[in-house]
């Protein structure tokens, strides 16, 4: 341990700590003890503090408890004569930090506007382009992605790398490896995402680069979304400090990157960082800490001490990853540009795009099919019917249809949407391809900078090859591709797509609950709501809205020890409330014990679980004797007094909940749909969105009922946004909830 980054460390969190105590000072002047701090749309607090020390920050007032700690935290001798050789002292002196970032950051949001900016209110012009903390939808969202293995962690950069093409190396470097990319604080008053921007590359949570601030204390959201995953996902009780070390250490793959010179304040927050497990490696001659304790492997890394000047930089992105422990596992899929799910949400503007096709603008499809005939499928064959990218102009748009003809022993008919429907992530999942919706509603773009690194339409048929036998090799021996740019051809070929869409469309929209015996299960998420089960049936579908009944045999079919599994009905218990005894039995075994029964059909008797990725929540509203439906994308406040993130915190993790259930947004127009406790009848308030979206497939269903105007009589958030506004509304248009039996 060295003495030199001990006394460094340790000046840093005494500098970071007064500046915290100056800035709370004025914020007890200016807004007074009672002004409310928070991070907006989280139920964490200030997230880090929470997690370390389960206190719960509403207030100006509850900072200073927190200054009080922070105190108690940091050395009391003077740093520049301390001389320590344990790293325990660093590591207060790192917590202590943290939380005098957390201070400074709270107080941010106090100003009016923030200093930050949600992803849709960013400009897209200009250097005033930095989005702060996640918000819980946010959060979520990605969360959900370390926890599942999409990203196994994130790269913190603080400062700028020396050119701007370094950065862009950096940057794809660490995305390529599927790596969200945290940055803040400046060299030299330059930020490395100020040096993406100036080269046009695009950020945000989707391609995984994410702009915190140019503060330095703006590092601190990075720990605080870490410490937030180990809470929401690894069940880590706010307060237990230890166990939340532990959980990032294991389970989050994450590291700093300094670029520039390390002062006192930076020493400080990598001295945070090693609280969580994280190592730091810088671009400059500094003492490293090599001995392993905390983290997996050293503690600080200096690369001018690891290489030669001139290879820091190409290996620095390897290295860290080495230091930390990560294996990276890279999908050989044969294009020319990068590939992997960090540029999944890459997004393609009219003015970046070279060719486009669909979008209602030219014909286009995309139909996977079976063939019977092992002689008519060459695998790894794909072939161009039509012009590819050298011979259109810039700016043209091309017909586009794709035909994927997979033939295998096992491979069945069932299983053709749900393999068709992977062409979707498949293809976005290039650098410099975007793809959008499915069927013969599809729509896709390659991008000028996609042309110039050598990406042709052929390659859309190597990437669904090369995909389809990693993911689904077990049902599919051979797969062709042909794509054609033909408009005659596609046209032609669009006729035979549209009929198997048809077909596959009548089969689930002719199943009911009762036509079939067996129901399928879902315990995908029980990897962070350890009890939660999904029993998905034809009316009732999965509640993250991602598997159908259909969907769900057919993976346990490709996959049967995965987490899709057959649920014999059993006799039936009660009808009305959807009960059945062989579902109850399956239930209570895949949740240990600790869950009895599940309703399928009502949200107050025995509602089903719910994890956390629900597509909406419905929430009752007493007075109205009816319900609420909030989807995921709604943040603004409800009639039920609380934001989606609000309810989400109280109903998620596995647990029933009566009055409240997550559910499909598919499952809204279900003649199913909470049948036991009235129906789509109840459903009094949604905001706009929900209502647009789903309007075709429940006017319809509420016409077969006789009600034909039944769509204008639900309340939205522009007649009402609270509870005795959705009252009068309802009175207003004679909504038939008003009607009905009392709720409960
Ligand atoms: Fe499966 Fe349900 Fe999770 Fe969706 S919400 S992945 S259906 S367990
Ligand atoms: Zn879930």
């Amino acid at each position: 341990m060295s003495k030199i980054i001990a006394s460094s460390a340790i000046r840093g969190a005494h500098q970071v700590a007064q500046r915290a105590e100056e800035e709370l000072n004025k914020a007890l002047e200016e807004y007074g003890p009672e002004a409310t701090v928070e991070l907006p749309n989280t139920a964490y607090f200030l997230p880090v503090i929470y997690a370390m020390t389960g206190r719960e920050v509403e207030t100006v007032g509850d900072m200073q408890d927190v200054m009080d700690q922070i105190h108690q935290l940091l050395p009391k001798e003077p740093a520049d004569r301390l001389w320590t050789p344990y790293l325990g002292h660093t590591l207060d002196a790192g917590m202590a930090t943290l939380f005098a970032d957390e201070i400074i950051e709270g107080i941010k949001y106090l100003q009016d506007p923030p200093p930050y900016h949600t992803e849709e209110e960013c400009p897209a012009e200009g250097d005033d382009f930095w989005l702060g903390a996640a918000d819980d939808i946010v959060f979520r969202k990605r969360g959900l992605e370390f926890v599942d293995g999409t990203a196994p962690g994130f790269a913190a950069i603080v400062g700028a790398a020396p050119d701007n093409q370094t950065a862009v190396d950096i940057a794809r470097e660490l995305q390529e490896k599927n790596l969200y990319i945290f940055m803040f604080g400046s060299k030299d008053g330059k930020n490395m995402a100020e040096q993406l921007r100036e080269e046009g590359v695009q950020m945000g949570w989707d391609t995984r680069l994410v702009p915190f601030g140019k503060d330095i204390t703006s590092g601190v959201f990075a720990l605080g979304f870490a410490a937030r995953v180990a809470m929401a996902f690894g069940g880590v009780e706010p307060g237990n400090f230890r166990r939340n070390l532990l959980y990032n250490k294991n389970r989050t793959f994450a590291f700093v990157i300094a670029l520039g010179e390390v002062d006192d304040i930076k020493y400080a927050q990598a001295a945070g960082a090693i609280n969580f497990g994280f190592p730091a490696i810088a671009d400059t001659d500094i003492p490293e800490i090599l001995p392993t304790g905390v983290c997996t492997y050293e503690h600080v890394v200096s690369m001018p001490k690891q290489t030669e000047q001139e290879k820091i930089y190409d290996e620095i992105v390897s290295k860290a990853v080495e230091v930390r422990g990560l294996k990276v596992e890279v999908e050989e899929v044969p294009v020319p540009v990068s590939y992997g799910p960090a540029f999944e949400g890459e997004i393609i503007r009219r003015d970046d795009m070279f060719v486009e096709f669909g979008g209602q603008r030219t014909p286009s499809f995309e139909y996977l099919r079976m063939i019977k005939d092992s002689d008519k499928v060459t695998d790894g064959k794909i072939e161009m019917v039509g012009p590819d990218v050298d011979d259109v102009e810039p700016g043209e748009r091309l017909p586009l249809g794709i035909v994927v003809d997979v033939y295998g022993r096992d491979m069945q008919e069932d299983f053709e949407p749900v393999l068709e429907r992977m062409i979707h992530t498949y293809i976005n999942q290039a650098s410099g391809a975007w793809h959008n919706g499915q069927r013969d509603i599809n729509w896709m773009r390659i991008s000028k900078s996609g042309k110039e690194n050598g990406l042709k339409i052929k390659h859309f048929g190597d990437i669904l090859h090369a995909r389809l036998h990693q993911d689904y090799g077990v049902v599919a021996d051979k797969i062709q591709v042909k794509i054609y740019t033909d408009e005659d051809k596609v046209l032609e070929m669009q006729q035979e797509a549209r009929a198997a869409y048809d077909q596959r469309d009548a089969r689930i929209m002719d199943m009911t609950d009762e036509s079939v015996d067996t129901y399928y299960s879902c315990i995908l998420c029980q990897s962070f709501a350890p009890n939660h089960v999904c029993i998905i049936t034809p009316e009732r579908s999965g509640l993250c809205g991602g598997y159908s009944w259909l969907d769900a045999k057919a993976n346990y079919q490709i996959l049967p020890s995965g987490p899709n599994q057959p649920v014999d009905k059993g006799d039936t218990i009660d009808e009305n409330l959807g009960q059945w005894r062989g579902v109850n039995e399956y239930l209570k075994e895949a949740s240990r014990g600790n869950l009895e029964k599940f309703s399928a059909y009502s949200m107050l008797i025995d509602p089903m679980t719910s994890c956390g990725c629900f597509e909406c929540i419905s929430v009752m509203l007493p007075t109205t004797n009816g319900i609420m439906i909030v989807p995921r994308e709604y943040s603004e406040m409800t009639p039920s007094g609380m934001r989606f993130s609000t309810l989400a915190g109280q109903i998620g993790g596995g647990v029933q909940t009566p009055g409240f259930v997550g559910h499909s947004k598919m499952y809204i127009s279900s003649p199913k749909f909470i049948r036991a406790d009235g129906g789509f009848r109840r459903i009094v308030w949604m905001p706009k969105t929900l209502k647009d979206e789903v309007h075709d497939r429940l006017s319809e269903r509420a016409a077969e009922e006789g009600l034909d105007n039944f769509m204008e009589m639900i309340a939205d958030e522009e007649v009402a946004v609270t509870e005795e506004e959705v009252l009068e509304y309802l009175q207003e248009v004679g909504h038939p909830a008003l009607e009905m039996d009392p709720m409960m």
